[in-house]
């Protein structure tokens, strides 16, 4: 039972765009949020200048909000706990830091570089983790007024004492490390700066943060941060951990997979509630066999304790499919509208709104629909093997196209309809003693350039009929 008022956050560090995994992680903070009438806070790590671009961060915010991921404080809106920005909140830091070392819980670690690092090479030797030897704790005040004379400036490190450090990842279980195995870490630079465990610590404290829903890397962040809330004298927020998305390898999803950004999806056709649904099924499920889920049902029954710890793998078929599935659940106005930036120009939005049911059941991607309707604005000449169905001579489909003209020549602008046409075609097909596959297919080929292409009569409707008897003598002429 959640007895707390749920806030958990995100805190992407805008070095590129949005990737899956980093999306999969918000999402689940937000459904976990929305699940227990909570907040989602969004924080940006925007510390490393050498990493961090605006346009990231502007690509980020609103590769989220295209996803329908929307959060109740943040950088771009505010809230009780502003700035939610890492770099503005420098000073913030440096006080709970001076705080611990003005306690005694921290101290400075004069140690070069070097010392520290054959320190590190001897252990590893030895076959035992490196961890530092303590040996700057002891100094006396004096000591290191004498070192810090000859501008020596040291690192922050905190005191850790001895003894089992304990947390319970909800779909984990237990973890306990030995805090002598940690030794004591350096919270600070020698500049006074924060590392990034001791800021996000002092930003979940100042933000009010109950449940941390995080990657497994920061699985060994957590000990650490557990001493650091301990030596603050704060309650440490629940730590959950999401599994790595794999690729089909089975190594962690990367661009060698394929495309990682949410905007790359975006920009190749899949809609954002295909691709949300499709994240929220990595890792959870609904202990069902239903695969199509609106965020708003996932909402009433997403736990944490139901999310797998195994490794969930990124199948883009899988997603494709489900997009397909998304696209044939929209209204014919729904898709005209997500369809019309996929859309060529020469297609005015009145022979879109006619072409929408052609392809609805067609197309799998938004980006399926210009080559799929090309046809219709642009002539495609047939290749001659296409045009002239298997076991059939050129000779034979000439007689075959030639009827069909002269039975399409029939019809009056008025009964121009597709209904009526294919009803028709029907009988005539069945009338010769060819396939009805094979006499349609070569009415296909002569029409659209290809054996795919929207309905045949719906697109004949659209084509109109001088243009449609133009594509039939052309073929003809190619036999
Ligand atoms: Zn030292």
């Amino acid at each position: 039972m959640i007895k707390d008022k749920v806030r958990v956050r995100m805190a992407p560090t805008p070095s590129g765009f949005l990737h899956l995994g980093t999306a999969h992680t918000a999402l689940f903070n937000w459904l976990f949020a929305r699940h227990y009438g909570g907040k989602f806070i969004l924080r940006i790590d925007d510390t490393d200048p050498k990493r961090y671009r605006k346009e990231y961060e502007e690509e980020i915010l609103e590769s989220l909000r295209w996803l329908g991921i929307n959060w109740d404080e943040g950088p771009d809106i505010g809230g009780p706990f502003a700035p939610y920005r890492q770099s503005k909140r420098m000073a913030t830091y440096w006080r709970y830091i001076k705080k611990l070392l003005d306690e005694g819980k921290a101290y400075r670690c004069y140690c070069s570089p070097e010392k520290l690092k054959s320190e590190r090479e001897a252990a590893l030797k030895k076959g035992i983790a490196p961890k530092y030897s303590g040996c700057c704790r002891y100094l006396t005040s004096e000591e290191r007024r004498e070192i810090e004379k000859k501008g020596r400036r040291g690192a922050v490190r905190l005191k850790v004492s001895p003894g089992p450090v304990s947390f319970i990842d909800p779909s984990r279980g237990k973890i306990t490390v030995k805090a002598e195995d940690i030794g004591d870490f350096v919270i600070a630079r020698s500049d006074n700066t924060a590392l990034l465990a001791t800021a996000t610590t002092i930003d979940d404290i100042e933000m009010k943060i109950t449940h941390t829903i995080r990657g497994e890397d920061y699985l060994n962040f957590v000990p650490k941060q557990i001493l650091l809330y301990d030596a603050l004298g704060k309650k440490a927020p629940v730590f959950a951990h999401l599994s790595f998305i794999y690729g089909p390898d089975g190594s962690k999803l990367s661009k060698r997979h394929g495309s990682t950004a949410v905007s790359d999806y975006r920009k190749n056709g899949y809609l954002s509630d295909a691709l949300v649904n499709y994240l929220m099924l990595l890792g959870w499920s609904p202990k069902d066999d239903r695969e199509i889920l609106s965020l708003s049902q996932v909402v009433k029954l997403f736990k944490l304790e139901d999310v797998s710890d195994a490794n969930p793998k990124f199948d883009l078929d899988k997603l494709t499919w489900l997009n397909g599935a998304y696209i044939r659940r929209k209204t014919d106005r729904e898709l005209g509208k997500l369809l019309k930036p996929f859309t060529p120009k020469e297609i005015p939005s009145a022979l879109l709104k006619k072409m929408v049911p052609l392809v609805k059941e067609r197309i799998k991607k938004l980006t399926d629909f210009p080559e799929l309707v090309s046809f219709l604005i642009k002539y495609q000449k047939p290749n001659k093997e296409d045009l002239v169905p298997k076991g059939k001579s050129s000779q034979e489909t000439l007689a075959i196209l030639s009827l069909i003209f002269g039975e399409m020549k029939k019809f009056s602008l008025k009964n121009w309809q597709a209904n009526r046409m294919e009803k028709k075609l029907l009988q005539v097909a069945d009338s010769t003693d060819w396939k009805r596959v094979s006499f349609f297919q070569t009415f296909r080929v002569a029409i659209a350039g290809g054996k795919t292409s929207p309905p045949l009569f719906g697109s004949i409707e659209l084509l109109g009929k001088k243009e449609t008897l133009n594509r039939l003598r052309k073929a003809m002429r190619f036999l």
